[in-house]
């Protein structure tokens, strides 16, 4: 019989791994993925459903390619337990699925408990994974007056999309100035400083949405005072909102502590960076927001894909009796929309050092954009008509 990777999660980590390692292995590895979702809905352009130039249907996607053009077989199910002794994940259905392989691509989950107040259903949204929440909160700013004040907290890093927050506010600021010009954008930042290409952030809000971005870094949210919309600090500063928009401390996906399998803080899988096999289950694989990254390697949408792509040749080999390669690099780019086709993208390059067995930014890679524009808006929506193809097939 063949070789069966089972894959847990169809997000960008999860189908891009399943996808390559029936590309790369010629069909000659079984592949299951287990998603309890009907549809990809992508987190990247996002944040434009909430500035108004896109819809959530902009960001739906089948999996239908990957069961008809490349033959991986589609569970519609949840995985609820790994016997990593066994090799068995157990699903929520009652069913059960053996493994050669498995790869873990669960994304994040969030500690509500860390945050009084806060619940996983509303009335205060966190809109950090793209879906109903994200058309619930564009109606909240929608139904919101001119006038009022649009609250949102960033939690301490790492986090899942480093400029996501900062972006977040470029689209909010960006449909206030068109429709409700005496709104403001307050963020309410637990960090000391915006997190990822921080000097241009500021420069596009005081150029851009002076008089409706108002910055505040060190604002540490503790509790959630939800019939009053208001987020409290850690030293007790209440700061009340029309519409409050609160993203809370995340962690590894629920699977990936249940299983046992994130041993940093309780939150994030260590793995091996040469195959993405965790330091506590051999033969289990954990790929995309779940790990504990690199030094300087964001939790993105990219960084996700090019985890799948080292995992899926490390997978394809280790099957085969081969020895992975011994040399991955790995690249990122991250674009943010500060308006609705003005562009700024931050990137870096990644490679393995044997010596520290980490990944490592390659010295003079990468870049920043120096300001925003129209061009780099359309290699945005091009890298994600890209990604999407490359995820999905
Ligand atoms: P996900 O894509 O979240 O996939 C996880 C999947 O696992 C989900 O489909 C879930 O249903 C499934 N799952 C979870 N538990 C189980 C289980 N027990 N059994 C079965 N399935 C399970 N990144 C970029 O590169 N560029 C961007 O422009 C960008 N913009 C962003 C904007 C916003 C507003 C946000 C929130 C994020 C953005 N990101 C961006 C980050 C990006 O979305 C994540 O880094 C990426 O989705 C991580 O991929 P993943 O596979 O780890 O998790």
């Amino acid at each position: 019989a063949k070789p069966h990777v089972v894959v847990i999660g169809g997000g960008y980590g999860g189908a891009a791994a399943a996808r390559y390692v029936r590309l790369w292995s010629g069909g000659e590895v079984n592949v299951t993925l287990v998603e309890p979702n009907p549809g990809f809905i992508s987190c990247p352009l996002s944040n434009l459903v909430l500035g108004g130039s896109r819809t959530i249907g902009d960001l739906t996607h089948g999996y239908d390619a990957l069961a008809s053009r490349h033959g991986i077989r589609i569970v519609r199910d949840s995985a609820a337990g790994i016997d990593t002794g066994k090799r068995t994940v157990a699903l929520a259905s009652g069913n059960r699925l053996a493994y050669d392989r498995l790869i873990l691509s669960p994304g994040i989950e969030f500690l509500f408990g860390e945050l009084p107040g806060m619940t996983a259903d509303g009335p205060i949204l966190h809109a950090w994974k793209a879906g109903p929440q994200t058309v619930a909160l564009r109606a909240q700013l929608e139904a919101m007056p001119d006038g009022g004040v649009y609250a949102l907290t960033v939690p301490p890093a790492p986090y899942r999309c480093p400029p996501g927050p900062y972006e977040r506010a470029c689209q909010v600021a960006h449909y206030f100035s068109r429709h409700k010009p005496r709104a403001k954008v307050l963020l309410l930042d637990a960090n000391d400083d915006v997190v990822s290409k921080s000097a241009l952030f500021k420069r596009i809000w005081k150029e851009r949405y002076g008089g409706i971005v108002d910055y505040r870094p060190g604002f540490r949210t503790v509790e959630i005072d939800a019939a009053g919309r208001t987020a409290i600090s850690e030293l007790g500063e209440k700061v009340k909102a029309d519409v409050l928009n609160v993203i809370p401390p995340h962690r590894a996906g629920a699977i990936a502590s249940s299983a046992g399998l994130a041993n940093v803080n309780g939150r994030w899988c260590e793995v091996d960076f040469l195959t993405f096999e965790s330091a506590r289950a051999p033969h289990v694989h954990v790929i995309g927001d779940a790990i504990q990254t690199a030094p300087l390697m964001p939790k993105s949408a990219h960084m996700a894909n090019q985890h799948a792509k080292v995992c899926a040749a490390a997978v394809v080999d280790l099957l085969a009796g081969r020895a992975p390669n011994p040399a991955p690099v790995l690249t990122n780019t991250c674009y943010s929309f500060v308006s609705d086709r003005d562009v700024i993208h931050v990137a870096s390059v990644h490679a393995y050092d044997a010596a520290k067995k980490t990944l490592l930014v390659v010295p003079g890679s990468g870049g920043l954009s120096k300001e925003p524009n129209a061009l780099e808006g359309a290699y945005a929506e091009n890298w994600a008509a890209n990604i999407w193809a490359d995820t999905l097939g």
